[in-house]
């Protein structure tokens, strides 16, 4: 019997992939439980409709994606669920062979079909709270993602595809927004975007990440403002001296760069050299001294030779990251690699690469954190987990990075800051009592 829309009072949404789309998904929510439907997130209990918010960037995240959908599929045929709707990068990517594939799904809708979505669920859209969300993060810390899309032409990515190009959110709006987040008890911002170092340029006709910095970090509440995804060529530099004097910002910078072979960077279309790079970190770390650097590398693209990875090594050996992550390649269809480039390093050298890598950053950032042993620093409680209070410095971003080991026995808040004496360290993540 075909179920209508007017019948749907619980709603879950699932979200996949990165924190842009968790970012659209609480602004789904909010719209839903504003027009009094009840919302869950990421639930596995049965619901009236799931919306499943997919990822789409390379092969595991869209196996997983597929995955989860075949799972509510079965849920729907068990009657836990009655409609099942996808959203997302996925589906913004290959729609139309979705809908031929996956017919049990009730509906494909875009990445930004926000209005589409509200409609078919016959839901009101509330103007007013347009930019106000539904938290699914521990309710200390938020994202604020600050644009949508892309303008840099990676050779082996295909997100710009289905973004389109790169829109800042104005920042008057990202104001409003980061206001009703204090009120809601945020402290930590964490500003995303596909390339936080392009903000303003198409709103402002000029780099405006520094201000729009500054201001965000004048709204009472706000403790900690945190940037993710900067890109290193045309980095807005101004941003350095911000973080260095404004005590809000956390001397933390996400910039992932990929790789650092002159050969590769131009073949990944990076628009920056290795020379370029290296002065970029430097400066950054002689611009704000004590600064944590997260980065992402890329092993295995097309033509990455014995001695391309040899740089990479020495590279990683030399700039002694905080944080690091690294990916082997992905050949993604649509995408300028995909078009040019055959993907001739094995998939298993690929991964050996990767682990090498790994391996190397595992003892760098074991004797970076034997440094902080001793020290009193500023930690904000994300949670309690069997014997210890968990949390973070201003070094670490959730989920991500390392964490701060408190014993349970201090009796903490969830969601303050405590000075904490580190007494020792363990690879990524270090211990202390408060003092
Ligand atoms: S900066 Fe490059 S990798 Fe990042 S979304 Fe844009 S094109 Fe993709």
């Amino acid at each position: 019997m075909e179920v209508s829309i007017m019948s749907i009072k619980k709603i879950n949404v699932v979200t996949l992939g990165c924190s842009k789309n968790l970012v659209d998904s609480e602004h789904l929510l909010r719209q839903f439980e504003a027009n009094g439907l009840e919302v869950s997130h990421d639930s596995d209990e049965p619901a009236d409709a799931v919306i499943i918010n997919t990822c789409g960037f390379i092969l595991d995240a869209k196996e997983e994606s597929i995955s989860t959908i075949m799972d509510y599929i079965t849920a729907k045929e068990r009657g836990d669920i009655e409609k099942i709707y996808v959203m997302g990068c996925l589906s913004a990517r290959y729609k139309d062979d979705l809908v031929k594939e996956i017919p049990e799904v009730d509906r494909f809708f875009g990445k930004f079909d926000f209005d589409e979505i509200l409609k078919e669920l016959n839901i009101q859209k509330r103007k007013d709270l347009l930019f106000d969300r539904h938290l699914t993060t521990p309710s200390h810390f938020a994202y604020l993602k600050i644009a949508e899309g892309c303008n840099r032409t990676c050779a082996f990515c295909a997100i710009p595809q289905f973004t389109g190009n790169y829109v800042s959110v104005p920042m008057e709006s990202l104001i409003d927004e980061a206001e009703k987040l204090a009120q809601k008890g945020v402290k930590e911002l964490l500003l995303i975007a596909q390339d936080l170092s392009f903000y303003g340029y198409d709103l402002y006709k000029k780099s405006a990440l520094a201000e729009l910095v500054n201001r965000l970090s004048a709204i009472d509440g706000i403790e900690w403002i945190r940037l993710h995804y900067a890109y290193p060529n045309k980095f807005p530099t101004d941003v350095l001296t911000v973080m260095r004097e404004n005590p809000k910002v956390c001397k933390y910078l996400d910039i992932p760069v990929q790789h650092c072979s002159d050969n590769i960077l131009a073949r990944m279309r990076r628009n920056t050299t290795a020379d370029e790079t290296r002065a970029l970190i430097t400066h950054i770390r002689q611009e704000v001294p004590g600064i944590a650097l997260r980065t992402t590398l890329l092993v295995g693209f097309p033509g990455e030779t014995e001695d391309d990875f040899k740089q990479l090594i020495a590279f990683v050996k030399e700039m002694k990251f905080d944080r690091l992550g690294v990916f082997p390649y992905s050949h993604e269809d649509d995408t300028y690699a995909f078009t040019q480039y055959t993907d001739d390093i094995p998939q298993e050298i690929k991964q050996e690469r990767a682990d090498e890598i790994m391996e190397i950053q595992q003892s760098i950032s074991e004797s970076l954190m034997q440094q902080k042993v001793g020290q009193t620093i500023n930690v904000l409680i994300d949670r309690e987990e069997d014997e210890h209070y968990v949390g973070r410095t201003e070094w670490d971003s959730p989920e991500v990075d390392g964490e701060v080991l408190v014993p349970v026995s201090a009796h903490l808040e969830i969601g303050q800051f405590y000075k904490v004496k580190i007494n020792s360290a363990f690879m990524f993540d270090l211990y202390g009592d408060v003092i």
